[in-house]
Formats: C-alpha cells, sequence, structure tokens
C-alpha cells in the first residue's frame, strides 16, 4: 500500500456532474468503424475525467515510478505507437509507470495510460511491452472506457470490498477509491471489448514494427503470473478476486486469439527488443518498496509510513495498492488501512467516523506499543455476501491518522482466532530508524549466465528464498528444465 492513502481527491461529484448535463447517443468508433453507446460522454468529457482522476489514481497506485530510465523506456514505447492509433479529437497520450507489484494496465479517458512496475517485471522485452500499451490505447480509440465510465456512472459502481464491509464515510472513500480502480482496470472490460483491444493493439504494434505474437506470448506470462500467485497462495484464497485475470477465465482464447492475428501479419524483421528492456528494468524493485512496504513472510513493514505488525500463522500476506489483505484460505482475513479522523481520539474515530451509523458491540480502550487505540466487535459484516464476524481496531498515529485493522473470522468462529488476533493487533509498532536501514529492498539485477549455470543454480543465488526456482523461471519465461546458453541474459532478484 501507498502513502497515497491519505488522500482522497476522487472527484466523482464532478464526473458525474458532467455526465449529468448530457443526452445519451451513439457515435460511429473510428478504429472499429462501429457504432456505440458513449452517450454520455463527448470526447472533451473523456479529457475532463481523465484530467482529473490521473493525480488520483497514481496516488492510489502507489505513485509513479521515480526513475527516469524506466519512464523514458516506457514514454518511448508508447509515443511510438501513438501514430498508428486512429482517433485525432485525443489532444495528447500520457504512459505512466505505477509504482507498485501488482501486475496491471490500464487507460483512462483523455490519453491517459497506465502500466505497473509489476507487469514491467513479468514481460521479457520490449516487444512484449509495446503489446500492453497499444491494448490500452486500442482501449482508448475503441472508448471502452468511456462506455465504462458512462454505464458504471449509470449503475453508481463503486462498491468494493472495503465499502461492502464498512459503509459510513470513512468507508465510502475506499469504495470509491475501490470502485474507480476497478473501473480502471483490465479486468472490467467485457470480453467483446477485451478481444477488440487485442485486435487493434496487436495491429499498432505490428505497424510500429514490433513483433506481433509478443502480445500473445505476454498474455501467456500472464496467465503463468496468475497460476503462480494462485499456487503458493493456495486454492479458494480470496486475493485471487484481486488477480487480472481472474474475471478473464478466457484467457486462452485470447490467448489463441492473438496468436492468430500475428500470424495473419507478413513475416518480416520485427523488433523484439530484447537488450534494451533488460538494460531498462536492470535495478528495478522487486517485491514491494520501502515507498509500497514489504511482506516478508508473516509480517508486514512499511519504512516509510514507519510501521510494522504481523499476522498470525497460516496467514499470506497480499500488499495491495490500496490495503494489505492476509488471508488463511479458511475464510479469515484481516484488512489493514489507513484513515483520517476529526482528531487523535481513537474511540471517537471508531464510532463517529470509521463505523457511523453501525451497530457496534463495547469499544475498549486499547494501547499498543505506546499508540493509543480503541477496537470494538461489529457482529455479521457482509463480504462479498458472506456474513461475517469483525473486530474493529483503530490505533492513532497522534497527527490525526488511523491505521486500521480488521479481524474477520467466518460467523460463530471467533472464539478460535481471538488469541491469535489479539497477538497481531499487539504486534502493531512504529519503527526506529535502526529497524528500518534493515530492510532493503528486493530488486531485479540482470546478469549473463555462466558456464555451469543451470536455472536451480541461479535461482539459489536470489534473495527471495520462497519458491525460488518457480519464481526465477516464470521472471525469465523459462521452465526449471531449460537448458540456458552461456552469455544468456536472465533476470535474478537480489538485494540492492
Ligand atoms: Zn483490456
Amino acid at each position: 500500500m501507498s502513502r497515497a492513502l491519505f488522500l482522497s481527491s476522487l472527484s466523482r461529484v464532478a464526473m458525474l456532474a458532467a455526465l449529468a448535463t448530457t443526452v445519451g447517443a451513439c457515435s460511429t468508433n473510428p478504429a472499429t468503424g462501429q457504432s456505440i453507446f458513449t452517450g454520455l460522454m463527448s470526447p472533451t468529457q473523456e479529457q475532463q475525467v481523465g484530467d482529473e482522476q490521473n493525480s488520483a489514481i497514481i496516488a492510489q497506485y502507489g505513485g509513479a515510478i521515480e526513475n527516469a530510465r524506466i519512464n523514458q523506456f516506457v514514454n518511448d514505447i508508447g509515443q511510438k505507437l501513438v501514430p498508428y492509433t486512429e482517433r485525432t479529437d485525443v489532444a495528447r497520450y500520457s504512459f505512466t509507470v505505477l509504482d507498485t507489484d501488482d501486475v496491471n494496465a490500464f487507460a483512462l479517458p483523455g490519453g491517459y495510460v497506465y502500466i505497473t512496475r509489476g507487469l514491467l517485471n513479468l514481460a521479457q522485452n520490449e516487444a512484449q511491452v509495446a503489446g500492453v500499451l497499444a491494448h490500452e490505447l486500442a482501449h482508448i480509440q475503441a472508448r471502452h472506457s468511456a462506455q465504462q465510465y458512462s454505464q458504471g456512472a449509470l449503475a453508481n459502481l463503486g462498491v468494493g470490498l472495503l465499502g461492502a464491509v464498512i459503509g459510513g464515510s470513512g468507508g465510502q472513500m475506499a469504495s470509491q477509491a475501490a470502485g474507480l480502480g476497478a473501473q480502471a482496470g483490465l479486468m472490467k472490460y467485457s470480453r467483446t471489448h477485451e478481444f477488440e483491444a487485442d485486435t487493434l493493439g496487436i495491429r499498432y504494434m505490428q505497424k510500429a514494427g514490433y513483433e506481433p505474437s509478443a502480445a500473445a506470448a505476454f498474455l501467456e506470462m500472464l496467465a503463468r503470473n496468475t497460476q503462480f500467485e494462485s499456487s503458493i497462495k493456495g486454492a479458494g484464497n480470496s486475493a485471487n478476486a484481486f488477480s487480472l485475470m481472474a474475471s478473464h477465465p478466457q484467457t486462452t482464447d485470447r490467448i489463441q486469439q492473438a496468436y492468430q492475428i500475428a500470424a495473419q501479419y507478413p513475416q518480416a524483421q520485427y523488433t523484439l527488443g530484447r537488450d534494451r528492456y533488460l538494460n531498462a528494468i536492470d535495478g528495478m524493485n522487486y517485491g514491494g518498496s520501502a515507498k509500497s512496504g514489504f511482506v516478508r513472510g508473516n509480517e508486514f513493514i512499511h519504512p516509510d509510513m514507519g510501521f510494522r505488525f504481523s499476522v498470525p500463522n497460516g496467514f499470506e500476506i497480499t500488499n495491495g495498492a490500496k490495503n494489505v489483505i492476509a488471508d488463511n484460505g479458511k475464510g479469515a482475513l484481516i484488512v489493514f488501512d489507513t484513515g483520517r479522523g476529526q482528531n487523535n481520539n481513537a474511540a471517537q474515530y471508531l464510532t463517529q467516523t470509521w463505523l457511523q451509523g453501525r451497530q457496534i458491540g463495547q469499544v475498549e480502550n486499547i494501547t499498543v506499543n505506546g499508540l493509543s487505540g480503541a477496537a470494538a466487535q461489529v457482529p455479521q459484516v457482509s463480504i462479498n455476501n458472506t456474513p461475517k464476524d469483525a473486530q474493529f481496531v483503530a490505533l492513532s498515529d497522534g497527527n490525526g491518522v488511523f491505521y486500521r485493522l480488521m479481524y474477520l473470522t467466518p460467523t460463530g468462529q471467533q472464539a478460535n482466532y481471538a488469541a491469535d488476533y489479539r497477538r497481531s493487533t499487539y504486534s502493531f509498532a512504529k519503527m526506529t530508524q535502526a529497524d528500518k536501514n534493515q530492510y532493503k529492498p528486493h530488486t531485479i539485477r540482470v546478469v549473463s549466465v555462466q558456464a555451469g549455470d543451470t536455472p536451480q543454480s541461479l535461482a539459489n543465488r536470489m534473495s527471495i528464498k520462497d519458491h525460488a526456482l518457480d519464481r526465477f523461471s516464470l521472471l525469465n519465461g523459462i521452465t526449471p528444465q531449460t537448458k540456458l546458453n552461456t552469455g544468456d541474459k536472465v533476470k535474478l532478484i537480489l538485494s540492492q
């Protein structure tokens, strides 16, 4: 999660106001030639929405990456694709790299394209990155995001996980954030839109000289990544719900279609750009940064925000852009985020802001490693239509900010978790400078294969020890059995 949680610059009100003044209509799309319903949004309004939401999106996703080499690399690819797109009513395109481990890419109306650090780590070459950017440009050309926004506004989307739990003003802010994020994300487009964007995207990348089959190859990487993540998290983990491909059961179809489209283009000397890609991403963070926080075993550590806490054994931590979720795969969940109160009174914050308007049990005042806080039981909250028992804990940072921990259990099972959850609450602590210095982020390093190196021997060198061989294989798009050639370049995960 990012510091940006303290901000709440989403302005749906302004967006809805803009939408309310127009009449629905269909327009013909220059990219697809089809008539579409984008009714509620004109190109000017698309631009307004994009301009307005851009900084909020960046903030929600951990901020933009501050690495000139990577930004240049991504922007160069994007600008190379733009001349082959169709729309003439988009003033400019921007390509932003978001500093999050999430594997994602998405577009906002008005020419805003985003790609995450996690996605860049997973790619194998420049052409695969081009395939992703071209796909997002295609959504803008075909006005899918405008359609999405139009429909989204109509349906008044925006109920995310947190919103479903909390309600009240604190929760509303979070649910808006979650709603917009999801709306902007790849996962929310329809199957038809995805196929359309794949088709158009491959056209743009081929025209720009990139190997057209790289788009399909990256879809395969996405599928592998999803498989890897669910294998380490175990089946039934709710974190899977946040995965890019979770709502794309038709990935196999998309991969197949993308290869078929690519095969229709003439054979030529297309660019793959592996070396350029490797040069650009060498040194990039992997698996969290001081800015976004780290997961280390059953601990979550956020050096920049200066705190740490642990979760019970058997819980897998997912560090999302907006919150941190720990899940034991058996219906118990811990959700961490932050909120802002009127003052530093935790009990008041809990009852009047966070849980405003809800039936809650007795509020208990607590002190956790010097932080004053409050805790309350809330029976029968609903998460994705599943009832849970919940305990809410708010700890004051002393500057109006509250650290919030939600401990959820399947109904009637609270007693089984009470001791573990209590230990987790009391593990929450601010970090000293010496503490912070201990945590070095993992980074991607590009190395040359030496004689005798195997995937296993290279994986053994990595600073990340869990699932090292699988991780190494995935990161490099190979299998544990692949024979490496001396001089080949591979990505390793090392400490800085
Ligand atoms: Zn898409």
